[in-house]
């Protein structure tokens, strides 16, 4: 099923994204967190490319579990950057080949430290889903700054978002952010500028302090006081920084949904245990939703 006809069914849909194997999971420990997530029935998962140092000749071999044998909607990353056309190409023969109906179409970042970089034949996002949008059927998501994009000033960004969506995306995903009164306060400035497509906002359990400082540093996205102070009082805490994350991310998925959220997508980082406890204890919230459809 394509993904955009989702939101048409139900609100808020819940996904999950999971990544590659890396250098700490393997294919087979990845496949695991994939059977365990989907006996967490969320609307689809989604699989990133090559982010994080994973590999991503993965992901569409991953995908295609997920969708033939979990029989759970999948979404594919993919990202543009230095690719021409025809590797492009063959990429979408494979998801075709796989029954995947849905890409989240995405530029990705620039090699660091690499001085020969060959520009390809995409340079930005809505290129890709342009091309997309042309010549294929797929269902494609694009991804969303809340707090704006390292490259470029807020303003400049909100309209190359809306060159995006004018380019054909259906839904878009948000980047991590920890403020829900600015991700309300970014929501509105997309409405002004017509911007109607479902939004889905991208949640991260905190449970590592070190890891989502290097995160949000990478990324620009702000960490509130309210969660400094837990991350300051935890940090050498691991079981008590992960009570203390899950129930964060909670408080802010169960205000997202009061606030008429089109979709929750949590950033698992490959953990189960995470993901479970939050579908937990939103139980009853979720059973309101699903109860709609
Ligand atoms: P774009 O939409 O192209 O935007 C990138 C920058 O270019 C922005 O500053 C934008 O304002 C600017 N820009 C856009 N269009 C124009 C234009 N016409 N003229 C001038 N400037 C323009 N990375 C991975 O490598 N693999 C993944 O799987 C992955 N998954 C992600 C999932 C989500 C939900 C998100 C939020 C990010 C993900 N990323 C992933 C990271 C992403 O690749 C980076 O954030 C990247 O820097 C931007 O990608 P984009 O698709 O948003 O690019």
């Amino acid at each position: 099923m394509k993904i955009a006809n989702l939101f048409t069914k139900k609100k808020p849909t819940v996904s999950f994204e999971v990544f590659p194997p890396n250098e700490i999971y393997s294919l087979d420990e990845v496949y695991k967190v994939i059977d365990e997530l989907a006996k967490l029935k969320p609307d689809f998962i989604s699989v990133t490319y090559g982010a994080g140092g994973t590999s991503r000749g993965r992901t569409v071999e991953i995908a295609s579990k997920i969708k033939n044998k979990n029989h759970i909607e999948a979404l594919a990353h993919l990202t543009c950057i230095g690719a021409e056309t025809s590797e492009i190409n063959n990429i979408l023969e494979e998801l075709k080949k796989n029954n995947i109906e849905n890409i989240l179409a995405l530029r990705g970042d620039y090699p660091k430290d690499c001085t020969d970089f060959k520009n390809g034949d995409f340079a930005h996002a809505s290129d890709l889903v342009k091309f997309l949008k042309e010549k294929t059927s797929f269902s494609v998501g694009g991804a969303y700054y809340p707090e704006g994009h390292q490259d470029t000033n807020d303003l400049l960004d909100l309209f190359n978002l809306k060159t995006k969506v004018d380019s054909g995306t259906d839904f878009l995903i948000s980047q991590i952010f920890f403020d829900n009164e600015q991700f309300y306060q970014f929501r509105d400035k997309l409405k002004k500028l017509n911007i109607n497509i479902p939004l889905i906002a991208g949640i991260m359990p905190v449970t590592n302090a070190k890891q989502i400082r290097k995160i949000t540093s990478m990324c620009g996205c702000s960490i509130p006081e309210k969660l400094r102070k837990i991350l300051d009082r935890y940090e050498s805490n691991p079981k008590a920084l992960k009570e203390a994350g899950i129930a964060y991310a909670t408080e802010q998925i169960i205000d997202l949904i009061a606030s008429d959220i089109d979709g929750i997508h949590i950033y698992t980082m490959n953990k189960v245990e995470t993901a479970k406890k939050i579908m937990d204890s939103i139980e009853n919230i979720r059973a309101e939703f699903e109860e709609a459809v």
